[in-house]
């Protein structure tokens, strides 16, 4: 990639407006070898760059250097939702014929939907909870027998062997279902919902056999003792669940339930979807304002509040249940001791002193920067991946070395650090005596024959001068790099828990350090390993408010609100000074057009004429079916304005198509596949909106359609399936004005009208998400990325 940095301080300027129109032409009723080229024509001005400011760096980056792995980059594979629902004549027909009756059973059903989202993303978590729970007791447990029975007959090879085995196969097998089986089920999915929720679709994340491997996945990859948790796939695993539910039917087992048909759309559907993501994260973490907060912050673009009011109900439903059920399952029936798959025990004796508060802003600072190191490893990582580790085989062999390596580490760690400590202070479940004295056990086995997650636990509650400095920062160094290495295997597991722990260690070092300063008062370890873990955590993913409260609820503590708002706002700024946090880093990696929450700054000088791709390719209110075969054959666009047939005045300029309406490429298909041509179809009464909801999500293409030379001479009429009334917007308008209205509506497509509301131009979320925020060295600009073709 050359960046031209020179760029900056030209001052193109940019063809005037009215020149740019009238080298326009209409397209609407071009010849197919025509439409051809035009199409070609208008795909390879993504090169053509037009900078108008001085503020708005040219990012130049020929076709043949488009590298994998580039950050500047936009997939033109990802598709938009249809958030904004199409108001036809079918629909208005059908809702006029609906009653009060009907609108009072849709929200019956939409809340009920949400009550069984919540208590089957619960009781996934359950499932996944008890067999990480039940399978790991029985690794550890042996491993430790084994340690301390063969380190007096000096063989120590055999435990060391025990857990490579018992850590590779687990791990073998998730990464053979992941590589293999679904490969966008890799890693936390929390990116992936999290674009899904911003209003891009993103093939297959939302499926059954997604969940299936992701749910197994997770528990070989912890049983396996990557450095991984099972939090982020939690959080994946509700959004499926809500996609699932919510349409009253599988396309993957072909079974219709003939249920909750209303809700077959991208709009309610995506509601859902935020709904399963809190409830996820309410699951995961016991905090069902978190959740709540996690959808909010994390990715749904467009809100309301009666979302708010269903994805609270969901996420509590979802705490309770996992609660009643580990509960149950943890001998204390009806005590509801287990809200959330983390425990990290209560911190209610914990306080903190005015003074203290410089010291946590200093640890958030510190989270900054070690986060932002993290994701620089893990990026680079990343893109060594996605250019070298191809193949599937590859992508195994790696997770099963990893798993390796891990054992490996581990086992080094505790045969040569012997920090010994006496039985009985903390409880360790399987104390190891390793070559401690009688009565006492090895701090850093105890560490390793854990879950990440218990590891947490006694990083927060162990008492003062259960570890010594050594051993911890050991630790940190191991897990750091470790835990950067394990996220984005070909394996599910999530960076919560290993990021928490890294974190954790270090705020207990901090503690360590503060004793020696202060040697006269009471420093707890656990605050400080609270505060390190948040910051770390913070830095790494750089929430601030949804990680704050979900922190406040799984540790019960609300007096530290204000340390851990000020830790995670210290470590989101410091790190977003160095990097974007580590979601953002993948979403931009496989290039998806992510709306932010704001238009990038000092963009109002970027108008509409500027944005939008023209010619525009259009249809007319009553089209040609041969015409619009062709067009879906040749062209990828998923939208077309409808407008009227343009005019030639006296001195042959053509004008443009005045808008009529608007068309998605999917609904042309249905039309075409049910052939509701105007000379064939006479049984107009059974064209209702149900027809074209049936086929949701999966339409055929356009290949799949057959249509005889015949009809390729008939005519349809649109009217009655586009649009009637799609969202323009004048060519004078201005970058953040179409940002917010894409935003704020959920939009797909945004046709530019003139001044006498002729089509002259078309706007994506593509054309918005490439112009992006560009910091460099203290300047700021505008820069512009590509749209490369795959
Ligand atoms: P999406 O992919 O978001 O579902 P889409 O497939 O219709 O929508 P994009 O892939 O976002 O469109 O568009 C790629 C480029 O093509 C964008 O620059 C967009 O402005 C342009 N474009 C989209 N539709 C048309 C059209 N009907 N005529 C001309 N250009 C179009």
């Amino acid at each position: 990639m050359e960046e031209n940095e020179d760029a900056n301080q030209e001052n193109h300027v940019a063809p005037s407006r009215a020149t740019r129109f009238r080298n326009l032409s209409s397209i609407s009723h071009a010849s197919n070898e025509d439409l051809n080229a035009i199409i070609t024509i208008t795909s390879n001005e993504d090169s053509g760059l037009i900078l108008s400011s001085s503020v708005r760096r040219r990012v130049q980056i020929s076709k043949e250097k488009i590298q994998t792995g580039s950050l500047n980059v936009l997939s033109a594979k990802y598709e938009s939702l249809d958030y904004d629902p199409c108001e036809n004549y079918l629909f208005l027909d059908e809702e006029r014929k609906k009653g009060y009756k009907f609108i009072v059973q849709k929200n019956i059903a939409r809340w009920f939907v949400f009550l069984l989202i919540g208590m089957v993303t619960a009781l996934i978590a359950c499932v996944i909870d008890i067999s990480i729970e039940e399978l790991s007791t029985i690794k550890y447990a042996a491993l430790s027998k084994s340690v301390d029975k063969y380190v007096t007959q000096g063989k120590l090879y055999v435990p060391y062997m025990l857990w490579i085995f018992s850590n590779v196969v687990p791990v073998l097998i998730g990464s053979i279902l992941v590589a293999y089986l679904e490969p966008i089920a890799a890693g936390s999915g929390i990116p992936q919902v999290k674009c899904y929720l911003n209003g891009v679709k993103i093939p297959r994340v939302v499926r059954i056999r997604t969940l299936f491997v992701k749910s197994v996945g997770v528990i070989c990859s912890v049983v396996g003792g990557l450095a991984g948790g099972k939090e982020g796939p939690m959080i994946h695993s509700g959004a499926v669940v809500a996609a699932g539910l919510s349409q009253g039917k599988s396309t993957t087992f072909n079974k219709d339930f003939k249920i909750f048909q209303y809700f077959r759309d991208d709009h309610e559907k995506r509601d859902f979807v935020s709904g399963g993501a809190a409830a996820g994260v309410s699951a995961a973490f016991g905090a069902p304002v978190g959740g709540v907060l996690f959808s909010l912050e994390e990715g749904t673009s467009f809100w309301n509040q009666g979302l708010t009011w269903r994805t609270f109900f969901a996420s509590v439903i979802s705490t309770f249940t996992l609660n009643i059920v580990l509960s149950a399952y943890h001998g204390v029936p009806g005590n509801l001791n287990y809200p959330g798959l983390l425990n990290l025990g209560k911190f209610e004796s914990f306080s903190y002193r005015i003074f203290e508060l410089p010291i946590f802003v200093l640890m958030g600072a510190v989270g900054g920067l070690f986060g932002a190191l993290w994701n620089h490893i893990n990026y680079k990582i990343t893109v060594f991946r996605m250019r070298y580790v191809q193949r599937k085989w590859l992508k195994v062999v790696e997770a099963c070395i990893v798993a390796a390596v891990s054992a490996t580490v581990g086992f080094l760690m505790m045969f040569t650090i012997n920090d010994c400590k006496p039985l009985g202070l903390d409880p360790t479940k399987y104390p190891t005596q390793l070559y401690c004295d009688d009565g006492k056990y090895n701090v850093l086995a105890s560490i390793w024959f854990q879950t990440p997650e218990a590891s947490v636990r006694s990083l927060f509650h162990d008492p003062p001068n259960t570890h010594n400095a050594l051993s911890l920062a050991s630790f940190v160094v191991v897990y750091f790099f470790l835990a950067a290495w394990t996220f984005g295997l070909a394996s599910s597991n999530g960076l919560f828990i290993p990021t928490l722990l890294t974190g954790a260690a270090w705020g207990r070092l901090v503690s360590i350090g503060m004793f020696y300063i202060f040697p006269d008062s009471l420093v707890h370890p656990g605050k400080y390993a609270l505060i390190g873990a948040a910051a770390q955590l913070g830095g790494v993913v750089r929430m601030t408010i949804s990680l704050t409260v979900i922190i406040m609820e799984t540790t019960g503590n609300i007096t530290f609100a204000l340390p851990l708002i000020l830790t995670l706002i210290a470590a989101k700024w410091t790190g977003d000074f160095f990097n974007e946090g580590i979601y953002d880093t993948l979403i931009q990696l496989s290039g998806v057009p992510l709306l932010p929450w704001e238009p990038p700054p000092l963009a109002h000088n970027i108008y509409a004429s500027e944005v939008m791709s023209h010619p525009v390719v259009t249809l007319q209110c009553v089209e040609n079916v041969g015409h619009i075969v062709e067009l879906l054959k040749l062209s990828s666009y998923n939208g077309f304005p409808v407008v009227d047939p343009p005019l030639t005045d006296q001195t042959e300029i053509t004008t443009y198509g005045r808008i009529r309406g608007l068309i998605l490429k999917w609904q042309l298909i249905i039309i075409l596949k049910n052939k509701i041509f105007n000379e064939t179809c006479d049984d107009w009464d059974n064209i209702t909106a149900s027809k074209f909801r049936d086929e949701y999500p999966r339409y055929p293409t356009i290949d799949e359609i057959s249509i005889s030379d015949e009809e390729k001479t008939y005519f349809v009429d649109l009217r009655p399936f586009m649009n009637p009334s799609p969202f323009t917007i004048l060519h004078s308008a201005s970058l953040p004005r179409m940002f917010t209205l894409f935003r704020a509506l959920g939009l797909r497509h945004l046709p530019i009208v003139n001044d006498t509301n002729e089509v002259i131009g078309m706007v994506t979320r593509k054309d918005l998400a490439r112009y992006r925020v560009w910091k460099h060295r203290g300047r700021m600009g505008v820069e512009e990325l590509l749209i490369s073709k795959e």
